[in-house]
Formats: structure tokens, C-alpha cells, sequence
């Protein structure tokens, strides 16, 4: 089974659609980490196609304040005003539809799937020591977890904590990964939306646990179709530039 892992795809319909067309016929089965909406300008048109795939699902933060179910007091003034924007401009269905989306960990045929982290689903895991809880909570032998942006992950090998350096380069679309029997891995597939670690293009995993195979791609996509977006719907500034940055 060839798993297409998504995550922190951040209601960005243009960088969705990049990553499903470089993904086509490449995967047998789609799962999502979460944060299907806040900061971009698609929430209904992204929520809408998600909706139609056959996905496995857990929420992210974004999810659960654009919907309304948890209020946005803890996020910063930008997100916050997105998240309310959001809210307001999310139809009822689909609104409903992400107020009901199971919390992680949510465990799958050979691995799991949390949003930030095993204890906690919104705790951020940027480093190896706060990677190191999951490595050792951990009930099968990978973990796939977003929240952060930051496309790579950690390893837990003779009880050591490692990092894993798995960004494709500038001309490459992804690298690959070859799984290791005596490791546990911690596994970011980085965002789809709004990408963080300095590489502006969408990103996403390709996992077949078989060929004990992990890719990580990145794909360029129109950004500045989304940024005039987001003027248009008067999303604020910071968050249109960073898209250009990855940062
Ligand atoms: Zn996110």
C-alpha cells in the first residue's frame, strides 16, 4: 500500500492542487495530518475537496478555531484574525465537517498518525528533545506528525535521538528515505500550504511501508495566484510575503 500523506495544507487550494497532480498514480491511499484551513483564502474550495477523497483524517489547531470548536485565544493576532475570517466565511456543512474531526493519534496499518505530538495534539516537536517523548510514546514503529511546517524528522536508533536532513534539493522533487528495522522514526511531511523551512514549494510524503520507501516532495506552485488571493480577501500582509519565503 502507497501511502500520499498530507499535511498543514492551510486552505491553500492552488498548492493542494499542485501536489495532487505530482502525486497522480503514485499512491493508493490518502491521509491527513490536519490544519486543513487557516491562513490561506480556499477554506470552502479546500475543505470541499477534501471532502471528496477517500482520507483518512485527524484535525490540527486551525481546524478546531476555524470551526469554532475551540476559541482562538492562544494563537497569535494574524492567525487569530484568519481564523475568525475563516469561521466567517466557511459554509455550514463544511464548518460541520471539520468541527468533527477525530483527534489524534490516530493509528493506521503500520504506523500512526498525531497532529503535533502523542500527548498532545497541539504541542510543536521542533527539536530532538521534545522529539524525544514521542520517539519513546510511540506504538508502532513510525509516526507521521505536522504542526510545525518544518518538512524532515527525528530517529530514536540505540537510544539515541537523531535528525533527519531529508529536504529534496532546489532541482530535485523529492529524496528518498530507506527504512530501517531497528529505528523508530518521527516523520514530518512538511506543509502543503504554508511551508516553514525556507523551501517556498508545497510539500508532502510518499510512503510505501513494503518497499520501506519514505519520499519527501516538494512541488512549486503558482504562489503568487494565492497571494493576489489573499489580497483580495484582505488576509493580512505578513502572511502573504511568507508564502514567497517558505519562512
Ligand atoms: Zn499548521
Amino acid at each position: 500500500m502507497r501511502y500520499l500523506i498530507l499535511s498543514d495544507i492551510h486552505a491553500n487550494a492552488t498548492a493542494l492542487e499542485a501536489a495532487m497532480a505530482a502525486a497522480e498514480g503514485r499512491w493508493d491511499k490518502i491521509i491527513c495530518l490536519g490544519d486543513v484551513v487557516g491562513y490561506g483564502p480556499d477554506p470552502n474550495e479546500v475543505v470541499d475537496r477534501v471532502r471528496k477523497m477517500d482520507v483518512a483524517i485527524i484535525r490540527g489547531n486551525h481546524d478546531k478555531a476555524g470551526s469554532g470548536l475551540a476559541n482562538a485565544d492562544d494563537f497569535n493576532p494574524v492567525a487569530r484574525a484568519v481564523a475568525l475570517w475563516t469561521r466567517d466565511q466557511l459554509r455550514g456543512e463544511n464548518r460541520e465537517w471539520l468541527e468533527q474531526l477525530p483527534a489524534g493519534p490516530l493509528a493506521m496499518d503500520g504506523f500512526v498518525m498525531v497532529h503535533g505530538a502523542f500527548r498532545d495534539e497541539d504541542e510543536y516537536v521542533f527539536a530532538p528533545a521534545q522529539a524525544i517523548d514521542s520517539l519513546l510514546d510511540a506504538p508502532a514503529q513510525i509516526t507521521f506528525f505536522g504542526h510545525t511546517h518544518l518538512q524532515g524528522g527525528f530517529t530514536l536508533h540505540d537510544n539515541k535521538v537523531g535528525v533527519l536532513h531529508l529536504k529534496p534539493g532546489a532541482s530535485d522533487l523529492y529524496s528518498t528515505l530507506s527504512i530501517d528495522d531497528d529505528t523508530v522514526y518521527l516523520l514530518n511531511p512538511g506543509s502543503i500550504g504554508q511551508p516553514r523551512d525556507g523551501d517556498p514549494r508545497a510539500a508532502f510524503v510518499i510512503a510505501d511501508l513494503e518497499k520501506k520507501s519514505v519520499e519527501f516532495w516538494r512541488v512549486p506552485y503558482d504562489i503568487e495566484s494565492v497571494q493576489k488571493r489573499m489580497g483580495t480577501c484582505g488576509l493580512p500582509e505578513p502572511l502573504i510575503m511568507r508564502l514567497a519565503y517558505g519562512r
